[in-house]
């Protein structure tokens, strides 16, 4: 491609509403535009790099024996209703009528449709397994999009869905996408780690997500330093300790602790750590109130609390409705005389001697005996586990992570099988449901997660094997006439040879052309000057190293062909 003719709109300025690098150089790069809060048009840069990447998944799928169909987007209400989803999903899916007054919804995810698919036409176990897997775009309503393609509303995934008739077989259709999804994120460059995980609102059993590992993540992650444990921190159990968390004994005894209403201000005024006291949560589960505790230092695991209550619409208590279940203001709350459900984190389990509120403005208690003063309904670990706690499989710690969910695999058993009658027949000619996984990535998360691994200050520096294009061509001298012959001449072997090469033909001054190169990030660069061009060279240049090196103009493509070409067998084989 010739820069010259190429719709490749770069900008100087950071937009305003990007904070991450992805974001930021791709808007700048001129790889995507927003034309709403979380939708975005891709121009060509961009449609080039989700193109490398979907041929990456469609030949790793390819080779794991999936198949790739195409689902409709818009579907039917009627196919959600069989599953309850239409009710359960919430505000983030996208419905709407047609002319007649259908409901329909803009797929998030597919289970209910590829269901309905498979259930019409295999009967028998003769057919199973299979793997049926897509790339589309889905429309999720996200409260809050954000961060360029990293979460948007609408973006493009792969899903993939396998059928078996047995949960072993199923589990042999998991274990052969996990290897897939390991090489697919390996050749896509990634540093990633595959992590334990929560199964959320799709449901199910067995859970990993791939998880690219970068500061600008909002996926909190712990990793054993001792065993190959890693979790999402949503699932990670921690090592109980055996011991309480609170210990000290004495008597329950109210104070005043005028104005303090946080943990560090009841903290400050009674000169006490926050690991003496216990913080208390109201929350709602489906509308009933429930009180949670919680060491001082503590985070809530909501998720934890969602499955400890089954309930589906759980959130914490505002002011009023907190005031109204305990009769005490937001900040005394306390489990002391309250008739509610009290869920206590499991190492508050024989807590003594700790600090809480004591149901009335301004008042603590000191000297709390859980056991003896309150009535816990249950001990369950409800804390997010934290860096340097104790892993729940060996003696080792946790090292905690930030990451972004670049794919995930669950097993899904029976869950959309059942209701939805997806049966086959076994050899003894009886009707069973089918048992599934499913299977998604990211496509565009991809492209974001690449770029907050790989960029400096002047732009992106994309792995090879996803890069729009594999070489830069930069012709210094737009009014010399050996510089430019050079600059197509290689630019025509290099296409001959099968390279994608974009020569920067602009009018523009050296300095222009080398900012532009560096913000796009295409990996090796090949700059020709009049000066090394008298000498015989042509100027090379990797977007990650600092320093160029010289190339002799003789074999120069062939040269260069070579390196791309060992580059993606590199990072291939990582
Ligand atoms: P998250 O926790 O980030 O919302 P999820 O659990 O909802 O993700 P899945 O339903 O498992 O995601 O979807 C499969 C994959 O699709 C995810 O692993 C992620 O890479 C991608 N994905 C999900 N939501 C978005 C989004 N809003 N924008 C871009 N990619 C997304
Ligand atoms: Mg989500």
């Amino acid at each position: 491609m010739r820069f010259s003719t190429a719709f490749i709109p770069t900008l100087k300025e950071v937009p305003a509403d990007a904070q991450v690098a992805s974001h930021v150089f791709m808007v700048r790069g001129g790889y995507i535009r927003k034309v709403a809060a979380g939708i975005y048009n891709f121009m060509p840069l961009g449609m080039r790099v989700i193109s490398r990447i979907e041929a990456i998944v469609r030949e790793e799928l390819n080779r794991a024996n999936a198949q790739e169909v195409l689902m409709p987007a818009s579907i039917p209400a009627e196919l959600w209703q069989e599953t309850g989803r239409w009710q359960k999903y919430g505000p983030e899916l996208l419905r709407f009528k047609d002319r007649k007054g259908s409901d329909f919804c803009f797929g998030p995810t597919h289970e209910e449709v590829v269901v309905d698919m498979v259930r019409r036409e295999t009967k028998s176990y003769r057919e199973l397994p299979l793997n049926l897997y897509q790339i589309q775009t889905k429309f999720r309503d996200e409260m809050r999009p954000r961060a360029g393609l990293m979460r948007g509303r609408e973006f493009i995934m792969k899903d993939a869905y396998s059928f078996d008739v047995d949960t072993d077989a199923a589990e042999v259709s998991y274990k052969a996408m996990y290897e897939a999804y390991k090489r697919i994120f390996a050749r896509c460059g990634l540093d990633f780690r595959p992590v334990e995980a929560d199964t959320g609102a799709i449901g199910g059993s067995m859970s990993h997500e791939f998880q690219v590992l970068a500061d600008t993540g909002e996926d909190k992650l712990v990793a054993c330093d001792t065993c190959d444990y890693a979790a999402n921190v949503e699932e990670a159990a921690v090592r109980a300790s055996g011991v309480p968390a609170i210990t000290g004994g004495g008597e329950l005894t109210k104070v005043p602790t005028p104005g303090a209403k946080t943990i560090a201000q009841v903290c400050e005024a009674l000169k006490v750590d926050a690991m003496q006291t216990i913080k208390s949560l109201v929350y709602t589960a489906d509308g009933e109130p429930l009180l949670v505790l919680l060491r001082g230092d503590r985070s809530l695991n909501e998720i934890a609390l969602k499955k400890l209550t089954g309930a589906t619409e759980l959130f914490l208590a505002r002011d009023g409705q907190a005031k109204k279940a305990t009769g005490a203001p937001v900040g005394s709350i306390g489990p002391v005389g309250l008739d509610l459900p009290i869920y206590a984190d499991l190492e508050l389990e024989g807590a003594t001697g700790a600090v809480a509120g004591a149901g009335e403005e301004g008042m603590h208690y000191t000297g709390l005996d859980l056991a003896r003063d309150c009535k816990v309904t249950k001990y369950v670990q409800l804390r997010i586990a934290e860096e340097g706690e104790g892993c729940a499989r060996c003696d080792g710690h946790y090292k905690a992570y930030l990451g972004i969910e670049v794919g995930h695999v669950f097993s899904l058993g029976t869950v959309y099988s059942e209701p939805m009658g997806c049966t086959y027949l076994d050899e003894e000619g009886k009707s069973k449901p089918m048992v599934m996984g499913c299977y998604g990535i990211g496509i565009t998360r991809i492209a974001a997660s690449a770029i907050e691994q790989n960029h400096d200050k002047g732009g992106i520096i994309w792995p090879m094997s996803i890069a729009p294009y594999q070489v830069t061509v930069l012709p210094l001298q737009m009014n010399d006439d050996d510089v430019i012959a050079a600059a197509n001449t290689l630019y025509d072997e290099l296409k001959a040879l099968g390279v994608d090469v974009l020569l920067d033909d602009r009018q523009e001054r050296p300095g222009a052309k080398f900012k532009d190169a560096d913000l796009i990030g295409i990996p090796l660069r090949i700059a020709i000057g009049k000066r090394s061009l008298g000498e015989g060279n042509l100027e090379l240049k990797w977007r990650r190293d600092e320093d160029a090196s010289a190339l002799p103009v003789a074999g120069a493509a062939e040269a260069i062909a070579k390196l791309v070409a060992d580059e993606n067998a590199t990072i291939a084989a990582s």
